[in-house]
C-alpha cells in the first residue's frame, strides 16, 4: 500500500525520477530536498556514497569541497573517481559526476584546505554541514563553525571495517565537542602521515546511513536520532550507539564558551 495515498496527490513539476520515493514523503518533501543547500566536506570514501545519494533525492544545491587530487590508491572506496579521473582535483572530479547523475540539481566543487579564515566564505551560505573527512584537525574547524552559526552537523568516519556517524542539532543537544573534546576520537590519535586501512565497503555502509540521516532531518520524514553516536563494526555486522551528553561546560557549545 502506498503510504501516502493515492499517487494523483503529487504535482506534475515533480521529476518521475523521484517517483520510488515520493511515497515516503510526498511532494512536500521533495520540495524541501529541492530547496536545501548542502556543504559536503571531503570528496572521498565517505563523500561518495554521501554526495552519490543526496544528488539522486535530489537535493537542490551541493557544494563539494576537497583539497586532494584523485590518485590510484584513492580507487578501492572513492567511487566518485575514475581510472581517467587520477590527477584531477576531488571536487571538480567528484561535483561532474554528480551532475552527470542528476542534472536537475546544482553540484558545485571548491577546491583547497579548509580553515578558520576561509571556512565562512565556504559554507556559510549552505543550510546543513557535513563532514566526510579524514582528518581530526579538519574536523574540528567544521563543527565548531556548524555550533557557531548554528547549522545541523552531520558527522562520519571510518577506518578499516569500522565507522561511526552522528547527528548534531544546533538548538538542543550536545555539540561534536561535548563528545571529543577531552578523549580525543580514535582517528585524531593517528599521526596525520600514517595511512589507515580502509574496506571500501565499510565506507560505503556508513557514508549511505549519514546521508539516509540527513534526507530525513530535510523531509522530516522518519524518526531523527540527533546526538547519539551510532557505531557500526563490518567484521560482526553490528550497529549500536551511545547517547551523547551534553557537556555544561563544553568549550564549544556552553553558554560560557557563547560568552567568549
Ligand atoms: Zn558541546
Amino acid at each position: 500500500m502506498n503510504p501516502a495515498g493515492s499517487k494523483h496527490e503529487y504535482n506534475a513539476p515533480v521529476s518521475e525520477r523521484y517517483d520510488r520515493q515520493l511515497p515516503l514523503f510526498g511532494t512536500s518533501g521533495q520540495n524541501k530536498l529541492a530547496a536545501a543547500s548542502v556543504f559536503i566536506a571531503g570528496a572521498g570514501g565517505l563523500g561518495s556514497p554521501v554526495a552519490t545519494y543526496l544528488a539522486a533525492a535530489g537535493v537542490g544545491r551541493i557544494i563539494l569541497l576537497d583539497c586532494d587530487t584523485v590518485e590510484k590508491t584513492n580507487l578501492n572506496r572513492q567511487f566518485l573517481h575514475r581510472e581517467a579521473d587520477i590527477g584531477r582535483p576531488k571536487a571538480e572530479s567528484g561535483a561532474e559526476k554528480l551532475r552527470l547523475l542528476n542534472p536537475e540539481i546544482q553540484a558545485e566543487a571548491v577546491c583547497g584546505l579548509l580553515t578558520e579564515e576561509n571556512i565562512e566564505k565556504m559554507a556559510g551560505d549552505c543550510q546543513i554541514i557535513v563532514d566526510a573527512l579524514d582528518n581530526d584537525k579538519t574536523r574540528r574547524i567544521l563543527a565548531a563553525f556548524a555550533v557557531r552559526t548554528k547549522k545541523p552537523y552531520f558527522h562520519a568516519a571510518v577506518s578499516g571495517f569500522r565507522g561511526q556517524f552522528a547527528s548534531f542539532h544546533p538548538e538542543d543537544g550536545p555539540c561534536y565537542f561535548c563528545m571529543f573534546s577531552k578523549t580525543e576520537s580514535e582517528e585524531s590519535k593517528i599521526s596525520e602521515n600514517q595511512t589507515v586501512p580502509i574496506v571500501g565497503a565499510t565506507a560505503g555502509v556508513v557514508g549511505s546511513m549519514q546521508a539516509n540521516e540527513i534526507i530525513k532531518y530535510i523531509t522530516g520524514a522518519g524518526k531523527e536520532h540527533s546526538g547519539k553516536l551510532f557505531i557500526w563494526d563490518g567484521v560482526s555486522n553490528t550497529l549500536d550507539f551511545i547517547e551523547i551528553e551534553k557537556d555544561e561546560d563544553c568549550e564549544i557549545c556552553s553558554k560560557s564558551a557563547a560568552k567568549k
